[in-house]
């Protein structure tokens, strides 16, 4: 093993400051480094802890020259870097997780391509720009099927779901030609699984435990970790994320959410190449969380025991939990409580999470139900 190519003292710059960019922070500082964060917010979650805070526009290639100026390495917290400021830094040397990666990851179709490419399973498509188009792929799409735009959708934002030819009337006025939409169809499933996998600029892989989502009008609310799945499918889906890593050549951690199909095969419906929501847990539940496993994959580190010391479920707090979340602090003995820094505690935000840990997963459930948090108020003004 050589010696780190970023060594502590020395200043990780972070593309974007929300929620992931502050965790992956709060990791490195904790080894000795130092931090730059390039957002065009304020006051956001990274800027609150980092040591220098550039105000700039995302695309901004003369900001993008400052955090490089200051920078000994740079990574993202989001997949929608703009590709000229990622091969502007990638051409200094300084971003070890490439510019192609977020070529693929930013867009539907190059993603679907490459998990193709990868020989990996993702639930039939057909690309979409015109109506003539749209009418085609219904055709052999079927019902039900979701519209989804090629680019900048997350959260189940941009998708419309299709359960019947009524929806089509919507589904032709979303569909307008400037914009590329993939038709996929609905894979009926028992679990939806993701899969946290770190691969380091030394080229060493390793993979986080398989775990278990539940989503809420489309926000991810649950995490179960481990997945409640039989050796076969978590040997699966480990497979998955290898062939994965090795053929997007990965730098860095990078989640890969799947479905697990009623025909028991596996589905990959997106992939993050950064820490992920459904990779929270690992902060308290694993040796070595996905935000340290990220530094230290970039700064050419060896790579952290993934092992999960105790059985956890990780929820999350998004702004009409806060209330209720703040009553049950005096209940939260065995619970981990985080909170991001975010100003306003508006609908859907995700504020924080929680994550429960117990000797048993039966019991590190049944405790996080009684903190009442996620109670049936909550969940009804969600929609
Ligand atoms: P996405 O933004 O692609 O991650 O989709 C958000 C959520 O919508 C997923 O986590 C699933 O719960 C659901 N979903 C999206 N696409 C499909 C699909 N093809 N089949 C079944 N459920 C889906």
């Amino acid at each position: 093993m050589s010696q780190p190519t970023v060594i502590p003292g020395q200043m990780i710059g972070i593309l974007g400051g929300g929620q992931l960019g502050r965790m992956m922070a709060l990791s490195a500082r904790a080894m000795g480094y130092r931090i730059a964060v390039l957002d065009p917010g304020q006051d956001n979650p990274l800027s609150q802890i980092a040591d220098v805070s550039i105000q700039t526009a995302y695309d901004d290639l003369e900001g993008a020259k400052r955090l490089a100026e200051v920078a000994d390495v740079i990574t993202y917290e989001f997949e929608n870097v703009d590709l000229r400021v990622a091969r502007q830094l990638e051409a200094k040397g300084l971003l070890p997780q490439g510019s192609a990666l977020l070529a693929v990851t930013q867009d539907r179709v190059n993603e679907k391509k490459a998990l193709s490419q990868a020989s990996v399973k993702t639930a039939p498509y057909e690309v979409i720009q015109s109506q003539d188009e749209l009418e085609k792929a219904i055709q052999t799409i079927g019902y039900p099927s979701v519209l989804k735009t090629a680019r900048g959708g997350y959260d189940g934002k941009g998708q419309l779901v299709l359960r019947e030819t009524s929806d089509l009337e919507i589904a032709r006025s979303l569909v307008d030609g400037t914009t590329v939409f993939v038709l996929e169809q609905w894979v009926p499933f028992q679990k939806e699984l993701s899969i946290m996998i770190a691969r380091s600029t030394q080229g060493e892989i390793k993979t986080f435990p398989v775990v278990e989502n539940s989503h809420i009008h489309n926000i991810l609310h649950q995490t179960i970790a481990p997945a409640r799945i039989s050796e076969r499918v978590k040997r699966k889906v480990e497979q998955v994320a290898l062939e994965i890593s090795e053929s997007l050549n990965l730098v860095g951690v990078l989640g890969v959410e799947m479905f697990l199909g009623d025909d028991d095969e596996i589905y990959v419906n997106e992939l993050a190449p950064r820490p992920h929501n459904s990779g929270h847990y690992t902060i308290e539940a694993c040796e070595t969380s996905q935000f340290e496993q990220h530094i230290r994959a970039i700064c050419g580190w060896p790579l952290g025991s993934t092992e999960q010391l105790k059985p956890a479920t990780m929820i999350n707090l998004l702004g009409q939990h806060m209330e209720a979340a703040l009553d049950a602090i005096p209940y939260m003995a065995d619970s981990h409580f985080h909170l991001y820094g975010k100003d306003v505690a508006k609908q859907d935000r995700k504020m924080g999470h929680l994550t429960v840990l117990a000797d048993t997963l039966e019991e590190a459930l049944h405790r996080a139900g009684q903190l009442k948090i996620w109670n049936q108020k909550n969940m009804e003004e969600m929609t």
